[in-house]
């Protein structure tokens, strides 16, 4: 290896050829994954996509129907749940309603025989980390949601997991403290360096926290990217459209000329970056990023003329939506600047720069 390669973190969670079967159906295909130490990862996809059974099998819950699980280099998959350095944090939190918040936290290490002067001490280094300890003598029920949340993150912790697996631990949460948690929770995971591996549907959840995200969809991963790659170079329609919101038009491809596509779109011609290895004729979707159309045309190769359809308000964007010529629709979203507002009904010419064109087929 080149002196300039850098270093790479080590994997610490490896799925090799994981497939799980429920009798006739396949929850899981095949599925490759490597987890890197110390990394926010994320798990994410709709409802039924397979994220939770791919959690339980890394915690040992449920075992594969075929191929291999390693943590930390070591293969698991004959070694029961409690004995990996695994520990899941659940949806519903699952605190003892009659113990105490710092008996709740310091369980664990009762379950492995540990003294009773390491534990409490242990239970309360760990209600610090999540800036609990003040309420260690509160039974679960005089917390509130939140609170509760962060004494499982806490019991979660005293066992100095290696890898914290999340399932959806915001869900039960309202929206403006699931915001807090999610601030919180990415900050206690870069101080404390313990790879997490979170489950959610929320894709916006999954953007704003995660070094990594696994896009998943029918038991398959479809993408694995940093939450830029995913947002900004989706691999096709399916990841385009699940992450953010994207304008999904369609073209039809005239040429290919080098290192640009030329597609006829919206009644006019428009260059697309990139070789995108689509034969002339064919019928494709293209895509782009509602904050990426333009009516500022210095940089822009292409344009296109719409009539507006609607305006919205979203705090501090206005959302424009378009009628194009063709009758296909372009949704604009521009920073709210004070300037004064098109009307509807106005025809306005909207720029479309190449490199933010996107084709897929259809
Ligand atoms: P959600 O976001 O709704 O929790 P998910 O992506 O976590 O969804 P999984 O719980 O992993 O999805 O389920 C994947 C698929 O496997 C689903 O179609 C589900 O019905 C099926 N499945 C999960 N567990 C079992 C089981 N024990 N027996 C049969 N089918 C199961």
């Amino acid at each position: 290896p080149s002196l300039e390669e850098p270093s790479r973190p080590k994997a610490v969670v490896e799925l090799k050829g994981v497939e799980k079967r429920f009798a006739a159906f396949t929850a899981l295909r095949r599925m490759d994954l490597t987890i890197r130490e110390g990394e926010f990862f994320t798990l994410l996809g709709p409802s039924g996509c397979g994220k939770t059974t791919t959690l339980r099998l890394i915690a040992g819950f449920d075992l594969p129907s075929e191929g291999q699980i390693l943590i930390a280099g070591q293969d698991v998959s004959n070694i029961p749940a409690h004995l990996r350095p695994v520990h899941t944090v659940f949806q519903n939190y699952a605190l003892f309603p009659h113990m105490t918040v710092l008996d709740n936290v310091a369980f664990p290490l009762t379950v492995r025989r540990i003294g009773r002067a390491e534990r409490l001490e242990r239970a309360r280094a760990a209600l610090d980390l999540v800036q609990m300890g003040s309420f260690a003598a509160r039974k679960p029920s005089q917390l509130s949601g939140g609170q509760q949340q962060r004494v499982a993150l806490a019991r979660a912790l005293v066992n100095e997991p290696r890898v914290l697996l999340l399932d959806e631990p915001l869900g039960a949460l309202d929206l403006k403290l699931r915001k807090e948690m999610q601030a919180e929770l990415k900050a206690m995971q870069r101080r404390l360096g313990i790879t997490f591996v979170f489950v959610t549907h929320d894709q916006e959840e999954a953007l704003s926290m995660s070094d990594r995200i696994a896009l998943m969809k029918s038991g398959e991963i479809v993408q694995l990217d940093t939450p830029t790659g995913l947002y900004d170079r989706p691999a096709n329609a399916y990841v385009a459209d699940f992450i953010g919101e994207t304008n999904m038009i369609p073209a039809r491809v005239i040429s290919q000329e080098g290192d640009v596509t030329l597609v006829e779109a919206m009644g006019t011609r428009l260059r697309v970056s990139g070789n995108h290895g689509h034969v002339a004729g064919a019928e494709v979707q293209m895509a782009i990023r509602p904050e990426r159309v333009s009516d500022d045309m210095r940089e822009t190769e292409n344009s296109a003329e719409g009539v507006l359809a609607d305006v919205e308000f979203i705090g501090t964007d206005l959302r424009m939506v378009y009628r194009m010529t063709d009758g296909s629709r372009v949704v604009m979203r521009q920073q709210n600047s004070g300037r004064a507002v098109p009307q509807l009904g106005e025809t306005r010419r909207l720029g479309f720069r190449q490199q933010d064109l996107r084709l897929f087929g259809r």
